[in-house]
């Protein structure tokens, strides 16, 4: 079998060793396939190596998350032979999905499984961070107290404010 052959076996592999769904990219001859939704597994493929990553994210902002995945391990997939290739890839795969799946939380409020991006300290998701937060803040306001909250999140402040204020370009409106 040739590299080429090899190559595209090694896709197929990845295809269906990776968590469901795989989306794949192309990049200047750089193959990313990734697995699972949320994200779970990155393999990175060039002409030599293949490269198994844990899926992470990192907020850059609050409104901008960015896939910082972690490297578990990479195989120079031309000098191994097929079926130790598949084997080793095989285990790189299981044990980034682990440590992905590690790393997931469920809520104590709503009781869903949510990955870390998504959760709010260690036992809150997000979104139930925001309505906990909007119920206090409504409890407040019902006890007669004035409340001046600053936030970049419209829905949130359409959904608990009794006034909207909205900052642009310098401008109060
Ligand atoms: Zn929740």
């Amino acid at each position: 079998m040739d590299a080429s052959e090899r190559y595209e076996q090694l896709i197929a592999f990845l295809s269906t060793h990776l968590p469901a769904p795989v989306e794949q990219e192309d990049h200047n001859g750089l193959l990313t396939l990734t697995g699972g939704s949320p994200g779970e597994v990155i393999a990175r493929l060039t002409h030599t190596s293949v490269i198994i990553e844990e899926y992470a994210v990192r907020w850059e902002t609050p409104f901008k998350p960015v896939v910082h995945p972690r490297r578990v391990g990479a195989v120079n997939w031309r000098r191994l032979p097929e079926s130790a290739l598949m084997t080793v890839v095989g285990h790189l795969i299981k044990g980034a999905r682990e440590m992905r799946l590690a790393r997931y939380r469920e809520c104590r409020f709503c009781g869903r499984t949510n990955p870390p991006e998504w959760q709010h300290g260690d036992d809150t998701c997000q979104s139930c961070a925001a309505h906990e937060l909007g119920e206090l803040l409504r409890s407040l306001r019902d006890q007669g107290r004035t409340l001046l909250l600053a936030t970049h999140d419209e829905d949130f402040a359409n959904t608990f404010a009794t006034r909207v204020l909205r900052l642009s370009d310098g401008h109060l409106s």
